[in-house]
């Protein structure tokens, strides 16, 4: 058991905004037990149990997780996203240090 249909697998960089209201709200990594900073976000779709409905499941997940999700699922985290996100974060972080 337990074998899921699951398609649809992406990974794309938390962002501007986005990435700005996980920081301040606090989020964590959606993984079980990280509490880093999420700076990516894991998507995929599912069929859901009896009904056989399609939902899209999002959990917002730091660089290691998101490496992780993208090895799994035979993804590529491009250096150019990976840059960006990188890029985005140093920003953040700059304007909240004193
Ligand atoms: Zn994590």
């Amino acid at each position: 058991m337990g074998a899921s249909t699951a398609w649809g697998h992406a990974v794309v960089p938390l962002t501007g905004d986005k990435l700005a209201l996980a920081i301040e709200l606090g989020e964590t990594c959606g993984a079980r037990s990280c509490n880093k900073a999420p700076t990516w976000v894991t998507s995929y779709s599912y069929v859901t149990g009896r009904a056989g409905r399609t939902s899209q499941r999002h959990q917002r997940v730091c660089a290691d997780h998101a490496h992780a999700f993208a090895d799994k699922h035979n993804l590529l985290l491009t250096h150019d996203a990976r840059r960006a996100a990188a890029g985005d974060w140093d920003n953040y972080e700059e304007d909240q240090q004193p």
